[in-house]
């Protein structure tokens, strides 16, 4: 695991309580989760829930999951074996690579990728192949032969992140379509990473990819309570497939960490239950502050892309005077007093990503304001 070495994200961090920078780095709200759910963990806290629950987690939590699944998409899972609590989405998906990959398979990932998938991947002695996602038409968008040419006789898996982090990216249906396509011709396991669902603007849907023809029985679907419900600490995440998909996943996660968190699982079950209008709100919220960051880096001389999902602008530093993002990154704090992600970082290839910068905006309007009355200084 050596080349992997600590986080971007906990490197950034560490440089803005360091420098007093304003962190629009690591993605992570400054404001709570709905105050009702916050008071069901303390409740359950108090209300002695707090030995080790069962290892596929607690029932209220693998039943409110189930009926998201099926109000919202029309996704049919069995509580009992078709779902399974993880801690966090993390595990879920280095879970699922570790059960499903075998030494030497292959898994495709789109670069740049959250930085999780490859060190799972490494954990599993499987072999990634990235499949870059390039600007066109201001997305960040993906190339179906580029994606259609990285399948050999031993890919296994691919991961799809949708609504995609760092980029923002939703994936259309013509490319959720390319991807179904493949898994089917090729039989592969789809393990999709859906923890930024809740989180589209202009109306853009969340398509889960197990929505898709022949997709459901080779989809290990992932998501997490952290982005939804503003609780990134609470680490509570859930895996819905096939029953001996999950049971293979269970086997690993009983040896990773046995159970998960027991008294979250109760709020995170009251919070699918009772607070999507929350979540409505909040999305309607994100997609002010995304206008709202948008203007003011557009404003200090970036060249902005739109994110039609999760919480993250890519900007292109270019305009700038600029060539690199890592350097730009590192030297954010001093030139600014603000601290960014480099793109580059989650690309296998960091030309491609080189030029590009991700700054998250789910932070306080005020604290936007102050971010970009910063980072004018530097045009
Ligand atoms: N996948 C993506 C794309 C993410 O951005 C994150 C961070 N929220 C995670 C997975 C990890 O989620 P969790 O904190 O639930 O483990
Ligand atoms: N998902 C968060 C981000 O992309 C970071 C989570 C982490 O620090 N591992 O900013």
């Amino acid at each position: 695991m050596r080349e992997f070495g600590t986080t971007v994200f906990a490197e950034m961090t560490a440089m803005a309580v360091r420098t007093g920078s304003i962190n629009l780095g690591q993605g992570f709200p400054d404001e709570d989760g709905p105050a009702a759910m916050l008071a069901r963990a303390v409740e359950a806290i108090h209300g002695g829930f707090n030995q080790y629950p069962p290892g596929p987690g607690v029932s209220e939590l693998r039943q409110a999951v189930a009926d998201h699944q099926k109000l919202r998409y029309g996704l049919a899972y069995d509580p009992d074996g078709e779902i399974l609590v993880t801690v966090g989405a993390t595990e879920a998906i280095t879970a699922a690579v570790l059960a499903l990959c075998e030494p030497g398979s292959e898994v495709i990932v789109f670069e740049p990728y959250y930085d999780s998938y490859p060190a799972a991947i490494a954990m599993a002695g499987a072999v990634r192949r990235a499949v870059p996602l390039r600007v066109d038409g201001g997305r960040f968008a993906f190339d179906p032969a580029e994606l259609a040419a990285a399948v050999t006789p031993r890919t296994r898996a691919i991961l799809v992140n949708s609504p995609h982090n760092p980029t923002g990216t939703v994936f259309t249906p013509a490319e959720m379509a390319a991807i179904a396509a493949l898994c089917r011709e090729h039989d592969l396991i789809a393990i999709t990473d859906e923890v930024y669902e809740h989180l589209t603007f202009d109306g853009v849907p969340h398509v889960p990819l197990a929505t898709l023809p022949g997709m459901r029985e080779r989809t290990v679907a992932v998501s997490s309570a952290g982005k939804t419900f503003s609780v990134t600490g609470w680490k509570t995440g859930w895996i819905c497939a096939p029953a001996e998909l999950i049971s293979a996943v269970q086997t690993v996660k009983q040896f990773l960490t046995f159970t998960s968190a027991a008294p979250f699982q109760l709020a995170v079950a009251y919070a699918l239950r009772h607070e999507l209008e929350w979540v409505g709100a909040l999305r309607e919220t994100l997609q002010g502050k995304r206008d709202r960051l948008m203007a003011g880096l557009a404003a200090a001389g970036f060249e902005v892309l739109r994110p039609a999902g999760t919480y993250f602008v890519q900007t292109d530093i270019r305009p700038l005077g600029f060539a690199d993002g890592l350097d730009l990154a590192r030297r954010l704090p001093e030139l600014a007093g603000v601290v960014a992600i480099p793109t580059q970082v989650f690309y296998d290839e960091p030309e491609t990503g080189r030029h590009y910068v991700r700054f998250a905006f789910c932070k306080k309007d005020s604290v936007i304001d102050e971010a970009i009355s910063r980072l004018a200084r530097l045009g």
